[in-house]
């Protein structure tokens, strides 16, 4: 675990931010609101000190999952192919390992410098700077402190970047990372007048009659396994071409299937168009499947974690039967 970002970290990533005329930004491929939110909010920022900008993420097909179509500075962002492969000055959001900046990854080694702006505990800590805190509720509160410190006016419309993160990565407020302090960053979002209510209709309440029913179809294949306490479900791309359904667009679909009580961990395994496995799971409880998912290669938190597999579906989820029982 690293420790909370010292005095010298911040004012080095400071430094960095004032000398580059021309800075890179990147997140986690298949971006939630906490990433985009992140990577939105510093690029808005960066430029209003008038600074070029680029900002992308390494997915193909690259698009903004619709649930966040909403956020400001989208005009910002650029397909990865424009990305530059040797950018002065590098930095990445919400993202704890290499690997999770798909098609961007080589940037890494291309980049003069790389500021890490992160809160997962599982974080490799590859920059040059890394600005990590893992008991930041999201990677926005980090964003929010660095924009504070660089001296740029909380606008509305980086506001509801920052709240977008916030709201995404502490499930509406639910989660155990809600604390004060996160109580005291939404008010403060919340009086620059954003429009809190139509954020969260946005992010939480608007779905297309197309996903509901895939959500019909993963609810009902869900198997419940009382005696190991998990509950679990997969997507096909044959699922998600029916359905018309992006693979990024069922990140909710998870939330549904915790709610059973007798499961304290839920798992949605999504076919990825390669046909390697995007896992996700969640706990509640005492099982700690941030740490579950880095010994399958992956990463994450305490309650929300993830991996790849390369394995087929059955196989993987025997993997991960081990790892459980393994508790
Ligand atoms: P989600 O299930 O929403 O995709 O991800 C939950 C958490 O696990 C996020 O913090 C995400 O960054 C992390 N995560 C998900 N998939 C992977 C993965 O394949 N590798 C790593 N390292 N982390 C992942
Ligand atoms: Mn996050």
């Amino acid at each position: 675990m690293t420790a909370a970002p010292a005095e010298p970290v911040w004012a080095e990533a400071v430094a960095a931010l004032n000398a580059a005329p021309d800075v890179a930004l990147a997140c986690h491929l298949g971006p939630d609101g906490d990433a985009l939110g992140s990577l939105l909010a510093l690029a808005l920022g960066l430029r209003s000190l008038g600074k070029n900008v680029v900002a992308s993420w390494g997915s193909d097909p690259f698009r903004v999952p619709p649930q966040y179509a909403f956020l400001p500075g989208l005009d910002l962002l650029s397909p990865p192919a424009e990305f530059p492969a040797k950018p002065d000055l590098l930095v990445t959001f919400d993202t704890g390992s290499v690997d999770r900046l798909g098609s961007l990854a080589g940037v890494i080694d291309g980049a003069g410098a790389v500021i890490v702006v992160d809160h997962h505990p599982s974080n490799t800590a590859y920059g040059t700077v890394n600005v990590i805190d893992p008991d930041a509720a999201a990677s926005v509160v980090l964003v929010d402190e660095l924009l504070r410190r660089l001296q740029v006016p909380l606008t509305a419309d980086i506001a509801a970047c920052l709240y977008t993160g916030l709201t995404t990565d502490t499930g509406s407020f639910k989660y155990q990372a809600t604390t004060p302090a996160v109580h005291a960053f939404a008010a403060r979002l919340i009086a620059t007048g954003i429009d809190h209510a139509a954020i969260a209709r946005e992010v939480w309440d608007t779905n297309r009659f197309a996903y509901v029913k895939l959500l019909g179809v993963l609810l009902d294949r869900a198997t419940l396994e009382a005696e190991r306490g998990l509950v679990w479900s997969w997507s096909t791309q044959a699922d998600f071409a029916t359905y018309g359904v992006g693979m990024e667009d069922i990140e909710g679909a998870i939330d549904m299937l915790r709610t059973t009580v007798e499961a304290e961990v839920a798992v949605i395994l999504k076919e990825t168009p390669e046909g390697t496995y995007a896992v996700s799971m969640r706990a509640k409880g005492t099982t700690d499947v941030g740490a579950i998912c880095v010994a399958l290669g992956g990463g994450g938190h305490r309650y929300a974690a993830g991996f790849t597999s390369d394995a087929d579906l059955a196989t993987t989820m025997d993997r991960l039967r081990a790892a459980l029982d393994a508790r």
